[in-house]
């Protein structure tokens, strides 16, 4: 039965090409062990590109590259103008190290797939259509990087003192895959340029999975708060300084580290999580007590009121941890990113997607980060999930079942359908 919104020929997605196009893929930076590693800028990534927009010219579809090296395939448009505002699907083809074939390529190549398969059977669309690759989404250099330049959100002044954890600058990385890092920021879209932006994107958590649902409607992202915390103790010998008169650094972070994920678990609303992922401790041998240690903390939570209640909270908590144990602490911010609400219309158009495909579908908050939540600042942004199998992602086992990826497409694909009608 053919939807009021809109009636086309098109009912689903070649699967068999996009399956094929995700293996074609997944070649580019390669593991032997399986996964892979394919960085924003590498060699493997310009490579990777290169292919794609081959892919995306094979398809029928206008490619260009804006200046901050964000890939775009277009249906009845070949760029960006305020006059004609599009409808925009896309995610990335960068990968975190040893990470999976899926996160990202998978809004990309179903995205591309949609288009290729609404222009195959000439079904004409009111809005023009694209697909994007947004840039270094993993942030190598800097989160959602190829997004934020496209919404306007690049910090120009920034660009020169960007590096990646290893020392490589920005500029030169970008300069040896034929881009001008300055020239960045001129990747921001016109206003109004976009009409709305869906992503398909995998799960990345248990979910779906365990619940044996075959979409997920986002309605939310998290926001992240990152903080940099240095308890500054006294380094003393570690065999002849008596157990109470020390005023060790590593245990204070320590102690403060399991307070602050009970804080967080307990005071978070069952939609919080926190992680210390960064620890160094000074001068860092056996024979000496820490006098100094830093961590970085990150909380996350899809309720803007919770996440700044819980940074402050945390903050407090540094404190008294510190005072309690005779210690000083410093906390600094890093960087602080608010959550977002995806649109309620595209919401309904996945609804209506999952509807007519015969899908049931669960509404999740997204608990990873995704260039949907700096589309969502700019123009009605969404996104759509399947399940990970086992929960598995930012590694290389990472996967989800071909039947599931299917059917993700095909919501994609009528999802765009609605939004371009
Ligand atoms: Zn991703």
């Amino acid at each position: 039965m053919e939807s009021r919104l809109y009636s086309s020929p098109v009912s689903s997605v070649n699967a068999a090409r996009l399956h094929s196009r995700i293996a074609a893929l997944a070649r580019f930076g390669a593991l032997a062990g399986g996964g892979v590693t394919r960085s924003c800028w590498s060699p493997a990534h310009e490579e990777a590109r290169a292919w794609l927009l081959d892919e995306i010219r094979a398809a029928g579809l206008h490619g260009w590259v804006d200046p901050a090296g964000n890939t775009f395939g277009g249906l009845g448009v070949s760029a960006l103008s305020a006059s004609t505002p599009i409808v925009l699907t896309g995610s990335h083809i960068d990968t975190v190290p040893e990470g999976g074939i899926l996160d990202g390529a998978l809004g990309v190549l179903a995205g591309l797939e949609c288009l290729q398969t609404i222009r195959e059977a000439g079904a004409v669309p009111r809005r023009p259509l694209a697909v994007v690759a947004w840039s270094d989404e993993e942030g190598r250099y800097g989160s959602l990087f190829g997004s934020r330049a496209f919404c306007g959100r690049l910090d120009a002044a920034a660009l020169e003192s960007m590096a990646a954890v290893d020392g490589e600058r920005l500029v030169d990385a970008m300069a040896r895959a034929g881009f001008d890092a300055r020239r960045a920021p001129d990747a921001r879209a016109p206003a109004n340029a976009v009409h709305a932006y869906v992503e398909l994107h995998i799960e990345q958590g248990p979910r779906l999975d365990e619940a044996g649902v075959p979409i997920a409607v986002v309605d939310s992202i998290v926001g992240i708060r990152r903080a940099r915390l240095t308890f500054r103790g006294q380094a003393d010998h570690a065999g002849t300084t008596p157990m109470e008169r020390r005023r060790d650094a590593f245990l204070a972070a320590a102690d403060y580290a399991l307070k602050a994920r009970d804080l967080v678990v307990d005071g978070g609303g069952g939609r919080s999580v926190t992680n210390v992922g960064v620890v160094h401790v000074h001068p860092g041998v056996s024979n000496i007590v820490p006098g100094r240690a830093e961590l970085v903390h990150e909380i996350r939570s899809p309720d803007a009121d919770t996440l700044d209640r819980l940074a402050r909270e945390s903050q407090a908590l540094a404190v008294a941890v510190a005072d309690r144990r005779g210690l000083a602490v410093d906390v600094v911010a890093m960087s602080r990113t608010a959550p977002v609400t995806c649109s309620p219309r595209v919401q309904t158009a996945v609804e209506a997607a999952c509807k007519r495909l015969g899908l049931a579908w669960k509404t999740l908050y997204s608990a990873a980060g995704h260039d949907a939540q700096n589309l969502a600042l700019v123009t009605d942004a969404g996104m759509l999930f399947i399940p990970s199998r086992g929960g598995k992602s930012h590694r290389i086992d990472e996967t989800s079942d071909a039947d599931a990826i299917e059917r993700g497409a095909n919501v994609l694909l009528h999802t765009l359908l609605t939004l371009a009608a």
